[in-house]
């Protein structure tokens, strides 16, 4: 059985295809699971139980790794000095989802497609893909979020027309803008930013109500321990009425009395106008990038948690001259659009042939620009940007580079991955020693392919023009990403945790 899968910062959700629909999953607590773990002794706990206890033993407490995909520090150290990468997490988290979705569906969950932010880069996209495989799930694909509510409104609605999507979650937030038509979905144009999320809208609430707290006398509420953690709670619960109502109380216990700060959607709006102008910035940048205007877009769509807030389509309403449209549940579209996609993809298609032919009658663009480091112009070092931003996916751009001495042995490659000419702004990564065959002059033209695959990865492909000869394909090998050794043992790890005492 396939599913879709919305690994979200906060909340993740699972919706598969049955009798032709596609659906939600429902969890064991609800249909939206928290995006969290609880070590109870050691042993994870993971969704609504876990979320419960972060109040009681923050330190056993992990959420929110998705804001760390893509990076090596660990996220978590158990008690046994057992150290968690980002990756590990999410692979227990989706072991957890797959196994509920097995029990609702009464059928083996083995293959999933597996959403992401479009802005996500290269690293943070290998880590998710890791992390489906450590958790035992065959990744078909990883798709851009707002893609996947594309493909809900373009399939469930029988939709067509140009559409901007306005994802924001938990914690990261993309503007696409697409086009969909007669079942086929087309991306123009997407950015974002990988830091922006309701996270960030909960902690400017935070801030205000422990201030408050103690501008009466009271108590720092903001321990770092269990009463900021009941803080941070109330303060979500909070945000979440606001969305409802026009004023309401934060209650929130501290070490030795309730505390009660009211608070009205007007201040909430005020306090958070600079987070909510930021998200304007990108939908007006994504709107140009696409090379259309308010004219040429038909509908704004909008996805994710936090787009609920009413001061979000308050903004797209002043923007656009419209109302935005929400009629796809915006905490579910990601997971159903992903289910559809799972339903339509051929067999075996996907992760393991990254060159593979488009499947499925949409296609995506690259968030972030490819490219290497040469001298410019003017003779200095800079990015060079090969495949920039917003290129169809899959895509491949080939540029002949000649080697530098004759009988070279091997070629060290610089992938850069940003837009950016500056190369402190873009991420530059060597590609491990490519061997080269003996005897080639100085200046042997070797030409490189630089390639996205249809998951939004990059790799090259070498072919030595001389002797006529394909030297092979090449994945970014970064430190961020664990090795192929490390995710077997994590992949035993979890199975053992799965299989111990309760
Ligand atoms: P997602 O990851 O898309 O499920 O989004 C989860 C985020 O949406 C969290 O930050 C939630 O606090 C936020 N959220 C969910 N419902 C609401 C609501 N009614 N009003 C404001 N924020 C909400």
């Amino acid at each position: 059985m396939r599913v879709g899968i919305d690994l979200g910062t906060t909340y993740s959700a699972v919706a598969a295809v049955r009798g032709g629909a596609a659906e939600i999953v429902d969890g064991p607590d609800s249909r939206l699971t928290p995006s969290a773990v609880y070590f109870e002794d050691g042993r994870p706990v993971v969704g609504a139980p876990a979320k419960n206890m972060a109040a009681v033993g923050p330190e056993d407490y992990v959420e929110l790794v998705k804001r760390r995909m893509g990076m090596p520090e660990p996220v978590h150290i158990d008690e046994d000095g057992r150290e968690y990468r980002p990756e590990e997490i999410s692979a227990i988290i989706l072991a957890h989802l797959a196994a509920g979705a097995r029990q609702a569906l009464g059928d083996e969950v083995r293959e999933a497609v597996v959403t992401v932010p479009a802005y996500f880069g290269d690293a943070a996209r290998k880590a998710t893909k890791d992390a489906a495989e450590i958790a035992g799930l065959h990744p078909l694909r990883i798709l851009n979020e707002p893609t996947a509510a594309g493909i809900a409104y373009g399939l469930l609605k029988r939709e067509s027309g140009t559409f901007l999507v306005y994802d924001l979650g938990g914690g990261t937030f993309d503007v696409t803008v697409m086009r969909v038509g007669d079942g086929e979905l087309e991306v123009i144009a997407t950015d974002g930013n990988r830091s922006l999320g309701g996270f960030d809208f909960d902690n400017i609430l935070i801030t205000y109500a422990a201030l408050e707290v103690t501008a009466t006398g009271g108590p720092e509420l903001r321990d770092g321990g269990q009463c900021e953690a009941r803080l941070r709670a109330a303060c979500e619960d909070a945000k979440r009425r606001l969305s409802q109502a026009e004023r309401t109380v934060i209650r929130v216990a501290g070490p030795e009395r309730l505390h009660q700060v009211p608070v009205t959607r007007r201040r909430f709006e005020e306090l958070t106008a600079g987070l909510l102008a930021r998200t304007e910035d990108v939908v007006e940048d994504v709107l140009a990038q696409s090379g259309l205007d308010w004219a040429g877009i038909d509908k704004v769509l909008l996805v994710g948690g936090s787009s609920r807030m009413p001061m979000v389509a308050d903004m797209v309403e002043r923007l656009s001259g419209r109302r935005p449209s929400m009629e796809v549940n915006p905490d579910e579209a990601v997971a159903l659009g992903a289910a559809l996609l799972a339903d339509r993809l051929p067999s075996q298609a996907g992760a393991l042939e990254p060159a593979g032919p488009l499947t499925g009658a949409f296609r995506d663009v690259t968030s972030h620009g490819m490219g290497t480091v040469a001298r410019n112009d003017f003779g200095v070092m800079a990015n060079t940007v090969i495949i920039p931003r917003n290129t169809p996916i899959p895509c491949e751009k080939v540029e002949v580079f000649g080697t530098v001495v004759a009988d070279q042995k091997e070629l060290r490659f610089e992938v850069t991955e940003g837009d950016s000419e500056a190369l402190t702004e873009v991420d530059a990564t060597e590609i491990d020693l490519i061997a080269l065959p003996a005897g080639l002059p100085e200046g042997a033209p070797l030409r490189i392919g630089m390639c996205f695959d249809v998951d939004g990865t990059m790799y090259i492909g070498v072919f030595d023009v001389i002797n006529d000869r394909f030297l092979g394909r090449y994945q970014l090998h970064r430190p961020e990403n664990m090795t192929r050794e490390a995710k077997a043992a994590s992949r035993r790890l979890l199975c053992e945790l799965e299989a111990g005492p309760a």
